[in-house]
């Protein structure tokens, strides 16, 4: 293992307090902020539950981190203030809703479920 993956990569959180892994190497189902966005979905107030860490060796002393959310915990970015783009959100809310929990899945129920993946699928989900 290179010194400078070996820097970065704590997955426990012993060294820096929170899970740490090298750039590019994040498991999956963590997202920083800015691809959570690309996503169009935002950490909606979780918790950071690890980071990304770049050694930078020009940079004096310099690592560049990045905070990582959890894909599942995101929410989708708030819709526009307008009427019409509120009622097409209100719709599109109606269609995210999980009929069984009730909840926000955050996507659109598929038709072929009729339920979130999380009630369709629990085990799974639990041993995630
Ligand atoms: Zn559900």
């Amino acid at each position: 293992m290179p010194a400078a993956f070996g820097k970065c990569y704590d997955p426990t959180g012993r060294r820096y307090g929170i899970p740490t892994y090298p750039w590019h190497f994040a498991p999956t189902g963590l997202a920083t902020r800015r691809q959570l966005r690309a996503q169009g979905l935002r950490p909606g107030g979780q918790p950071v539950v690890a980071q990304v860490m770049l050694r930078h060796r020009r940079r004096k002393g310099g690592a560049f981190v990045a905070y990582l959310y959890r894909e599942d915990l995101a929410k989708p970015v708030r819709p526009m203030t307008s009427r019409k783009w509120g009622a097409l959100a209100l719709a599109m809310l109606a269609r995210r809703t999980c009929p069984q929990c009730r909840r926000d899945a955050g996507y659109v129920i598929p038709p072929s479920l009729g339920t979130c993946v999380t009630c369709a699928y629990p085990e799974e989900q639990r041993a995630a």
